[in-house]
């Protein structure tokens, strides 16, 4: 149960391997966080609209249903931090690598960069069970490179704040190098020069992921029905479903669970309590995604821009988080726009907004957030044209936070379903809030219950 991404994977799995399944989908839709919205005449995503390339579960199922993969036409991003738009250094989820592009990008004080200088100095860490990411950067490299650098790549990734991410689920190899000895006596180690593009991207967006799993029609899919109640019955499992006027009760050998922490967790309260107060330790951010579409013509100078957007460091006390300039990063976005209002061009770009502990921040009237994105827009680039269509998507919860200690949660709610043959896990909570490793996290998933002796096809 659960339409997303890692549902859908776990359904289309199982299906191949000849079960009878049905997906449960509380929304409208599937998709979950894979969304996309008509702006100015053009459908573009208002959730995901990337994924990594270099982890090959998301461009492999892509491939696998015959769907072409796009990877992005620039990749320039800029930290838009201390009054201007400066270029991102060669980093480590936002640790520097290159001290000579670090210094040039200006993203430091001549202090903070001193700083930095120090870290070859430092003793190999010594990380008993886990660290957060912003803690062992700051001992590391001083308060600046966490806050400048750190923060808003971690930001974009788990609208999360660094001082309370897992090092070790977020930026493991950081931590297996940090051990090592120094970071940047080792930087030169790290590759940067890949044969594959980081990112990749779908033609039409990556809300065709999910639309082409449902639509294969290798399983049943219902939406607009909650799951309420999950309880064990003798041959397997009841799942109650619907109002609570109208409960209806569905019969079956076996359970996906690929539902957010907190649903899962509510369903799993007497089933495997211990599990479930696990879940409901593990919080969430809530963000939004503004999406603004503009003429080409009245913002002639953004549309020859080569770069796909910008990141903004909290401390620099902005509204927005990112801007991602998806005409730019995207062709088939630049396409799309092409002739799109009244035969005349747009061009689409869009903002981020809210951390974990900020849900206050989103507090307010789409407009309001319409209006914030402007503004830093404005400061940012100059852009002070109206645009011609604007959408908001709100994403309450939309991303799990992995605090430190993650990866030994997980492995006890893991070993507290293992009592339950038949019910397995999946998506974001669990082994990367990635599109690619939320798909890993759905063939494992389905690969478990279809092991030998958990269930028959
Ligand atoms: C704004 C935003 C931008 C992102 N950008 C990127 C990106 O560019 N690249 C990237 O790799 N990742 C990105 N991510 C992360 C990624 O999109 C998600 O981690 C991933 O899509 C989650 O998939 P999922 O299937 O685990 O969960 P979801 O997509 O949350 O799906 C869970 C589904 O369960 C349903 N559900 C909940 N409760 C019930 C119930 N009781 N009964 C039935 N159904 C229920 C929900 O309606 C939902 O459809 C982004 C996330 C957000 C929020």
């Amino acid at each position: 149960m659960g339409g997303g991404i890692a549902g859908l994977t776990a359904a289309y799995d199982l299906a191949a391997g000849g079960h009878d399944v049905v997906l449960l989908e509380a929304a409208d839709r599937v998709g979950g966080k894979l969304r996309r919205e008509d702006v100015a005449g053009v459908s573009v995503d208002v959730g995901a609209e990337a994924m990594l390339n270099r982890r090959p579960e998301g461009v492999d199922l892509a491939r696998s249903l015959g769907l072409a993969v796009e990877h992005p036409t620039v990749a320039s991003s800029r930290i838009w931090t201390r009054g201007a738009l400066r270029p991102l250094p060669r980093s480590l989820m936002g640790v520097p690598l290159d001290l000579d592009q670090l210094v040039a990008s200006g993203v430091l004080s001549d202090e903070g960069v001193d700083r930095v200088r120090l870290e070859p100095t430092l003793p190999p860490e010594v990380i008993d069970g886990d660290v957060s990411v912003g803690d062992l950067v700051s001992r590391r490299f001083g308060d600046e490179v966490t806050d400048r650098l750190v923060e808003p790549l971690l930001g974009g990734v788990y609208a999360g704040r660094s001082r309370e991410i897992s090092a070790r689920a977020a930026v493991p190899q950081l931590v297996v190098l940090a051990e090592r000895g120094s970071v940047l006596e080792q930087a030169a180690a790290i590759p940067t020069t890949y044969d594959l593009p980081v990112f990749a991207g779908l033609p039409g967006g990556m809300a065709g992921l999910p639309e082409a799993l449902a639509g294969a029609g290798t399983f049943r899919v219902r939406t607009g029905v909650t799951v309420r109640e999950l309880v064990r019955v003798a041959d397997g499992f009841r799942v109650t479903l619907g109002p609570t006027t109208h409960p209806e009760a569905l019969d079956v050998d076996a359970v996906v669970l690929a539902t957010p922490a907190a649903p899962t967790g509510r369903l799993l309260t007497d089933l495997a309590p211990v599990a479930a107060a696990e879940l409901a330790a593990i919080e969430s951010a809530s963000m939004a995604v503004v999406t603004l579409a503009f003429r080409v013509s009245d913002v002639p100078d953004l549309a020859a821009t080569t770069s796909s957007g910008f990141l903004v460091p909290p401390v620099d006390g902005r509204r927005i988080k990112a801007s991602t300039f998806s005409f730019a990063k995207w062709g088939w976005v630049r396409e799309a726009g092409r002739g799109a209002l009244d035969r005349e061009d747009v061009l689409h770009l869009r903002t981020s907004l809210g951390r974990h502990r900020e849900a206050t921040a989103l507090q307010a009237a789409d407009e309001e957030l319409v209006a914030a994105s402007l503004a830093d827009l404005a400061l940012a680039v100059g852009l002070a044209a109206r645009p011609v269509d604007t959408h908001v998507q709100r994403w309450g919860g939309g991303l799990p936070q992995y605090a430190v200690g993650h990866l030994d949660r997980v492995a006890r709610i893991r070993a507290a379903l293992d009592a339950v043959p038949g019910l397995v896990v999946c998506g974001a909570t669990y082994d990367g809030v990635g599109v690619p490793a939320v798909i890993g996290s759905a063939h494992r998933a389905a690969g478990e219950l279809a092991a030998p002796g958990t269930m028959e096809p």
